[in-house]
């Protein structure tokens, strides 16, 4: 058997990604943006409604792994696209938006 190109390995890597992330996303609720409901899953991602635990800091690469096989309970996120974790972000104040002030100078 021939080896694999360098490129195969990094598609058969990004296939086992994909199916890791749609197996999260579906455990929080489907793949689709729970605030404007794009349904895009290149750019969907996962929002923490509260603050992040100290587990999910540490591991932030392992978190929808752990998701997706059912290690760690869905609870406290939601599926949502970046915009619209972004806005979530300001809104909560974990952003801090200084256009207005910026424009006052
Ligand atoms: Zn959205």
């Amino acid at each position: 058997m021939a080896n694999k190109t360098k490129r195969q390995v990094r598609i058969d890597r990004a296939i086992r990604r994909l199916k890791i992330t749609l197996e999260c996303f579906e455990r929080l609720g489907g793949a689709k943006c729970v605030k404007c409901g794009n349904r895009d899953i290149r750019i969907l991602t996962i929002n923490h409604l509260t603050k992040k635990s100290e587990w999910d800091k540490k591991n932030p690469n392992n978190l929808r792994r752990f998701i997706a096989l059912g290690l760690r309970k869905p609870t406290g996120m939601e599926v949502r696209c970046h915009n619209c974790n972004i806005l979530y972000e300001y809104e909560r104040g974990r952003r801090i938006d200084v256009r207005g002030r910026a424009q006052e100078r």
